[in-house]
């Protein structure tokens, strides 16, 4: 679950804030939420972004946790890569590693 992916217009990385807001600046259209995003933005992303360790394309936002009580962020928003998937071997191949680079064994 990379919390990062590489955009390959931009030729640079970004969290999902950063590539979102550079979206909404990108097509004049407001964004609030992850959850939130047209259908048009999710099918660029797919074909922009990149898994920053294997390359597959196809990557999908997943909104991060919000915690009830107090509305702060308890997680945050990450990519998923499902179709085609990563590739064998890849350091986000699973759900229990993210961009520390460390996966959890
Ligand atoms: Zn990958």
């Amino acid at each position: 679950m990379p919390l990062t992916a590489y955009s390959t217009s931009r030729e640079r990385e970004g969290d999902v804030e950063q590539i979102l807001k550079q979206m909404s600046a990108q097509f004049e259209e407001p964004y609030n939420a992850a959850d939130g995003i047209p259908e048009d933005w999710r099918a660029y992303l797919r074909i922009d972004l990149q898994c920053p360790s294997c390359f597959v394309t196809g990557a999908e936002v997943v909104r991060g946790a919000v915690a009830t009580k107090t509305g702060k962020i308890s997680r945050q928003s990450f990519f998923r890569f499902t179709t085609p998937g990563h590739r064998q071997h890849c350091d986000f191949d699973t759900a229990e590693t993210a961009n520390t680079g460390v996966p959890i064994l």
